[in-house]
């Protein structure tokens, strides 16, 4: 299968190039095509969001012309003298503003609530592509970055929320321009009806249709202009924001807030080194900020100067048609409002054009990795679940590099693993041994030849259900913040009884009974106030947590690396209790543990070098026979 990998920097540049090209509809087009498709992701999220926009579009639609054409019934009737009915205008203005102001206030809270929302489900579809995702897609760290990169830019610029808003702010402005654009449309064919000279002309609607468009034509221009130029500047900013957050970020959250970093940095007297380093980055994104914010202050001021410019045509132009009695003095405000709207209206629809474009330069980013395909193929064969633990696992013709390399880690790996015995693989590091369990375990597939359970390739097989045959404690075993339960059960169903036996099996049940909860008993302190524990203890904790999961096939990568040399003895005879009756393969340094194993796979660059029992490959002379001797030096 192909993978697209993602590419941060490419969606501005790619805008650059579109607007270079001067495919500026087209790809304005393709812009608004992913807006389109991010509105359509948030209406399948939650189906009230976009309802609850529309009929805020409505209010305020609704309040505008209410009180426009409201207050033009009061004035003329206050004109006239008509005070009942000046009355009655007035009620319904006061009325209209109260249930309108009400509606709305109520909806500004839903709003909050929305885009909090819409922040965190940004998160959530981040995440759970993330763990969609293959392991070998994932183990990238492109891709990692990339997200973290992803996270960061939406928290700048906004995240969905940002993206309904200028939807509605647009939507707003096309039917404030369709409403006025009726009431533009009647003022222009109102006649005068006295006036001559200069006046009477500019009344005459013959006059006041050219008129009002070439005014709304500068407008425009003026407008598209300054957008343009203030975008440019913009994205310029936003393309010299290099990671600037993430190295603020890691300072903070991985050297100030981690209290394990504070034991190191007190130790080498850090402190001044790490206030330098922060205040040097302070600095930069206090001047990227201000860059920014100046460039938005200098974008408002330029709007505020164009549509300032079409109010004051607005008034005089309404003005006119009413001091040449073409409208009633009432009428005027109702008029004017009218074509300010009208102009307002233009202007918003300009600013929302650029604003969402803008966010879909990086949402193109956030859309390719929702996009992102894994490596993987997904089998579906269904794994045949056997009590016996019988499962035939052979590795046929093997080859394996790592993306991005053209060295290969895995040659030509011809093996077959013995169900039931015990399994060591040894040789030296960086021989091959972690990448041929990776390969085993399916977090990765070999480059040539297959590897086949019961005869069929492993790639067709159900990933889910393969997985489920092996309980694997890697090298970099890793346990996480919660409490012991938790990351013993580690996702499954709990059962207090089987984390006992797993625990006490694991050789941690005293460890667990000491601490203040008991299996209750946070880890760590990322998350709470949680207990401290040794390598060694957690070691045992991520044994117990692979003895828990119960599965035919148990894996020890490394299992006693952290461990003093009486407690690994410990740590395998155990062990050798705990997997009887299953499969097991230890992969270890300490060629110790190979007395333990009915059978030693040798791996040499890659290669298979020997295999057979210890006492056949000692009595060989070969490379296992060197390593042992090797060892034994220090352990006589
Ligand atoms: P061993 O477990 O025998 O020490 P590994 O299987 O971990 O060896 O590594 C074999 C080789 O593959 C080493 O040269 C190592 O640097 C390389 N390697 C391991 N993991 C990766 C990876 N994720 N990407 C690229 N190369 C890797």
């Amino acid at each position: 299968m192909k993978t697209k990998i993602f590419n941060c920097a490419k969606g501005s540049a790619e805008m650059r190039e579109k607007l270079k090209t001067g495919k500026k509809w087209k790809s304005a087009l393709a812009d608004h095509k992913k807006g389109f498709r991010l509105l359509k992701m948030i209406h399948q999220e939650d189906s009230s969001i976009l309802p609850g926009y529309l009929l805020d579009v409505g209010l305020q639609l609704a309040e505008i012309y209410g009180s426009l054409f409201l207050s033009a019934g009061l004035i003329d009737a206050l004109l006239l003298g008509t005070f009942r009915e000046a009355l009655f205008w007035a009620v319904a203005l006061i009325g209209m503003e109260f249930v309108l102001r009400t509606g709305r206030l109520w909806m500004q809270n839903w709003f909050r609530k929305v885009t909090t929302r819409l922040w965190l489900v940004f998160y959530v579809w981040l995440r759970k592509k993330v763990f969609s995702l293959d392991y070998e897609t994932m183990e990238q760290e492109k891709v990692i970055d990339r997200i973290a990169s992803l996270e960061q830019t939406a928290d700048m610029y906004g995240s969905l929320g940002v993206v309904l808003y200028w939807y509605r702010n647009m939507l707003m402005a096309a039917l404030r321009m369709a409403a006025s654009a009726v009431l533009v449309g009647s003022l222009c064919l109102k006649a005068p009806v006295r006036g001559k000279g200069m006046f009477g002309v500019l009344a005459l609607p013959a006059v006041s249709f050219p008129l009002f468009g070439a005014a709304l034509a500068g407008m425009f221009w003026a407008s598209f202009r300054l957008s343009g130029i203030f975008a440019k500047e913009r994205r310029q900013y936003f393309e010299s924001n290099t990671g600037m957050e993430q190295r603020l970020e890691y300072l903070v959250e991985q050297v100030f807030m981690n209290y394990k970093a504070g034991k190191v940095v007190r130790i080498f007297g850090m402190e001044e080194m790490l206030r330098q380093n922060s205040a040097k980055e302070t600095d930069k994104m206090l001047a990227h900020y201000d860059g920014m914010l100046w460039v938005g202050c200098r974008e408002n001021m330029g709007n505020l100067s164009v549509s300032g410019l079409f109010t004051l045509f607005s008034y005089l132009f309404a003005a006119v048609k009413a001091a040449t009695g073409a409208v009633t003095v009432g009428a005027f405000t109702k008029y004017a409002g009218a074509l300010t709207q009208f102009g307002s209206a233009c202007a918003d629809l300009v600013l929302g054009n650029v604003k969402i474009r803008e966010i879909c330069t990086y949402m193109t980013e956030f859309l390719a990795f929702l996009d992102l395909e894994s490596r993987h193929a997904a089998g579906s064969i269904p794994v045949e679940k056997r009590v016996d633990g019988e499962y035939e696992i052979a590795f046929e013709h093997v080859s394996f590099s790592y993306p991005g390399s053209k060295e290969p880690v895995l040659r030509d790996v011809n093996c077959k693993i013995d169900m039931k015995r015990k399994l060591a693989v040894v040789g030296r590091n960086g021989a091959g041994k972690t990448t041929f369990i990776k390969l085993l375990c399916r977090l990765y597939e070999p480059t040539q030849g297959r590897i086949t359970l019961n005869g069929v390739d492993i790639r067709k097989y159900d990933e889910e259900q393969y997985r489920s045959l092996f309980s694997v404690v890697f090298q970099d075993f890793r346990l996480f913040a919660f409490p012991v339960w938790e990351n013993v059960v580690a996702g499954q169903e709990r059962d207090n009884t089987k984390i006992r036996e797993a625990l006490r099996q694991a050789g941690a049940k005293e460890l667990v009974d000491g601490m203040p909860k008991g299996v209750d008993t946070l880890l760590y302190k990322d998350m709470g106030d949680g207990m401290e524990i040794s390598g060694g203890e957690a070691q045992k904790l991520a044994l117990a947590r692979a003895l828990y999961k119960d599965a035919p096939i148990v894996i020890l990568d490394e299992p006693t690396a952290a461990l003093d040399p009486l407690a690994e003895a410990e740590v395998y005879e155990r062990f050798d209790r705990m997997v009887e009756g299953k499969t097991s393969i230890y992969i270890s340094h300490r060629m110790s543990s190979c007395r333990f194993c009915d059978d030693i796979l040798v791996f040499d660059k890659g290669r298979v070098a020997e295999r057979g029992s210890h006492e056949t490959l000692l009595a060989k002379e070969g490379l296992y026979a060197k390593l042992w001797h090797a060892q034994a030096q220090y352990y006589a």
